[in-house]
């Protein structure tokens, strides 16, 4: 994990911007592995002006603006410093008069440097230092400087220009690659704009819609979208109605459990239905709506075999029973109203055509017999009218002005219509959006059923499931699930994300709020007792966050006796001064090691009067005295499928991850006690947490991982 963070917001002036990511890359460029981590962000970063586009983080400090954080870097990595520091720093103090477009007050400035490079090979003697990166950077970020070199005139430049191009070959990887960034989060940020003005037609009589879960099994982000989206267009763009209905026609899947808990669900998505309805409300009249539409000769009983009739359809070939008569049909459908043996041979089928291209129009099932109890209307019906059937005609009765339906059911869109038509109802309009799928991860009920019943999972609420109590458990937060959602907007597009996206959504929230704590594993772990630390154990009051004081106060003790991390005592060398993280320096006197190759004895001597800033290596710390160490397990998990997407012939098993879950046992600051179930927190070079079980005596707390957005 690098200890710097660069922030680049990337909406600023390019000529102060890379100056900046240029010094950087050539840190990170002669370092085995980067040192500097640089993140784009899109939004000005929050201080003042231009001062503000680019930002240096360093544990609790802070630096803003182009000269301010060279500086900073060059104290820190002195690498690239030269013999004469003094004239370098001014240099670098000049770069803003760079980063202006207007070519009158840039001329004497290229000027000037024209005539300065007139003997020389370098801006400061005679070697490649600091000033010559951050100035042709500066240059290369200013379209009008670009175009004033291309001129020819400044020869003395343009050959400076060029040597360095050459000896830095990098940079213009780097430029290049900064200018992809920016370009995409531009990209990114007017769809962001586009989508959130997602608009219906027709609105001028009113907007009422609905979600529609079958109450089979817990909702899942796909339904989110669903959801979420009929809440937007009837609670936030128009002053609309929503409906929350239950599609819960098929009473062999159904049960009360599901319902309750999609109620529950919606609520903590923070979605209030303005009414809750059954479609098993309308049982009667959809009866009534089948009986009319087989006596109009509309539809038919047909009890071909299912093979048979999945055959006939492919086919385009009509059933034997399609010219049944609406008499002899009426009375299979009495039959299968009782639910006898005989009746269950039967279905209904509406006549619409036997032949369409689109298939979905090739003579549809409209009423099923099934002798299973129904989980509210009991043993009243042992018909069922399907999905394609009841869905248009309680659409239209309860008022729905539009129907949001995912896109695969766009070839059902004219089978929808002729429902509504053939039974002169009133009109809905249909609006499309896109289905949304993930990587690695199923999103199908009958699926996900049969990994909570297998074992596989600990149930519905696991933080490995795509549902919406599983993504909860795992950290993600509402506002961030709602965000991500809405940008996607009416996009028809169905996208197979990386979670990655939304995480990063989801870190945006949380960060500046997760309280930071300390945590130190267990396994290996190196204790010592510090030369030069207190005599007796104190404690200080210290912010939780050090960028939010509203997230409150937390208790740090210090003592002599400390443990700390193998994998950071394994990387120190004797005399290496290192930073114990919100205390101090501390000198590396001894390392011992064993055959193993493990430190069993470390020597550390105080030496607070070290300048945290100059050391490479910060490093967490926990004192074992003067306070109760909180034990801790923190669990990491993986995918449940080992491949992007599942394809319709994929058999399940085969493609199931067989190591998802990744436990450490640690021990953590004294103040992880007093944490509650659902807190998030960060853990001090780590990463976020959410804490799923709070601390007992005897039991650890144990904190779930929260992915943070990064590609591992
Ligand atoms: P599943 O395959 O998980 O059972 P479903 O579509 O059968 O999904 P329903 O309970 O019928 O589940 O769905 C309720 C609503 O959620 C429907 O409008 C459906 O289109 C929508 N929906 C389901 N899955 C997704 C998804 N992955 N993306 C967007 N919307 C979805
Ligand atoms: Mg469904």
């Amino acid at each position: 994990m690098s200890e710097y963070e660069l922030k680049v917001a990337t909406r600023g002036n390019h000529a102060a911007l890379l100056p900046v990511v240029l010094i950087v890359t050539s840190i990170n460029e002669a370092r085995p592995a980067p040192v500097v981590n640089i993140t784009f962000e899109d939004t000005a970063l929050l201080q003042d002006g231009d001062k503000a586009i680019v930002q240096l983080i360093s544990g609790s400090n802070s630096v803003f603006g182009t000269a301010d954080v060279i500086q900073e870097l060059t104290t820190h990595f002195p690498y690239l410093v030269g013999k004469d520091p003094k004239v370098e720093t001014e240099w670098i103090s000049q770069l803003e008069s760079l980063t202006t477009l207007d070519f009158k007050a840039l001329d004497p400035v290229l000027q000037r440097l024209d005539a300065h490079l007139l003997m020389r090979s370098f801006i400061v003697g005679y070697s490649l230092s600091t000033p010559d990166i951050a100035l042709w950077g500066a240059l290369r970020g200013n379209r009008v400087a670009v175009a004033a070199l291309k001129k020819g005139s400044l020869v003395n430049l343009t050959r400076w220009y060029r040597f360095l191009e050459e000896l830095c070959p990098w940079a213009t990887a780097a430029v290049e690659s900064m200018n992809a960034v920016a370009k995409e989060k531009k990209v990114a940020k007017s769809k962001e704009g586009a989508s959130y003005d997602i608009a219906l037609k027709n609105t001028e009589n009113g907007v009422v819609t609905r979600f529609p879960p079958e109450p089979s099994g817990y909702l899942h982000i796909g339904h989110a979208k669903a959801a979420l989206l009929n809440d937007y267009f009837a609670h936030e763009k128009y002053n609309g109605t929503l409906l929350l209905r239950f599609d819960d026609t098929n009473p062999s899947n159904e049960k009360q459990e599901f319902e309750d808990a999609i109620v529950e669900d919606l609520a903590l998505m923070g979605i209030k239905p303005n009414k809750m309805t059954y479609t098993s409300d309308y049982f009667d009249e959809l009866y009534e709506h089948c009986v009319k539409i087989i006596e109009q000769g509309n539809a038919y009983a047909d009890d071909t075999e299912k093979e048979t009739m999945a055959a006939q359809r492919w086919d385009g070939l009509p059933s034997q029973r399609r010219d049944l008569s609406p008499e002899e049909s009426l009375s299979h459908l009495e039959e299968m109203k009782k639910g006898t043996p005989e009746g269950l041979r039967w279905c209904i089928r509406a006549k619409i055509s036997v032949d369409c291209p689109n298939k979905a129009m090739r003579d549809p099932v409209i009423y099923r017999c099934n002798p299973a109890t129904h989980h509210r209307t009991g043993d009243k019906w042992k018909i069922y009218p399907t999905y394609d059937f009841a869905c248009p005609i309680v659409d239209s009765m309860e008022g729905v002005t539009h129907a949001l339906r995912t896109i695969e059911y766009r070839d059902r869109n004219p089978q929808y219509q002729w429902m509504l038509d053939t039974m002169k109802m009133r009109n809905v309009q249909v609006w499309d959006f896109a289905r949304m799928n993930f990587v690695r991860t199923l999103l199908s009920k009958r699926k996900l059923t049969k990994l909570v019943e297998t074992g596989l999972v600990w149930g519905w609420d696991d933080p490995r499931f795509p549902t919406i109590r599983g993504i909860r458990r795992r950290g993600m937060t509402i506002p961030a699930l709602r965000e991500f959602i809405l940008k996607q907007g009416p996009s028809k597009a169905v996208t197979n994300f990386d979670w990655g996206l939304i995480w990063a959504t989801n870190k945006k929230y949380i960060d500046p709020i997760a309280p930071r704590h300390t945590t130190i594993f267990n396994k290996n772990v190196v204790k010592t007792t510090v030369t030069g630390g207190p005599a007796a154990p104190y404690s200080e009051e210290k912010p939780r966050h050090v960028k939010n004081a509203a997230v409150g106060m937390k208790k740090v003790v210090y003592s002599s006796s400390i443990i700390l991390e193998q994998e950071d005592v394994k990387l120190f060398k004797p005399d290496e001064e290192i930073t114990l993280m919100n205390w101090g320096n501390a000198i590396v006197r001894k390392v011992t090691t064993n055959e193993a190759g493990l430190i069993t004895d470390l020597e550390l001597e105080l030496h607070m009067a070290g300048d945290v800033k100059k050391t490479e290596k910060k490093v967490t710390w926990l004192a074992t005295e003067g306070q109760d160490l909180v034990p801790v397990e923190l669990v990491d998990f993986d995918h449940l499928l080992t491949k992007d997407s599942l394809q319709e012939d994929d058999v399940l098993e085969d493609y199931l991850n067989k190591h998802t879950e990744f436990r450490e046992e640690g021990m953590a600051d004294c103040n992880v006690a007093d944490l509650k179930e659902s807190d998030i927190i960060q853990f001090d070079r780590k990463g976020y947490y959410r804490l799923d079980r709070a601390y007992a005596p005897g039991k650890p707390a144990v904190f779930f991982n929260i992915p943070s957005g990064k590609t591992k």
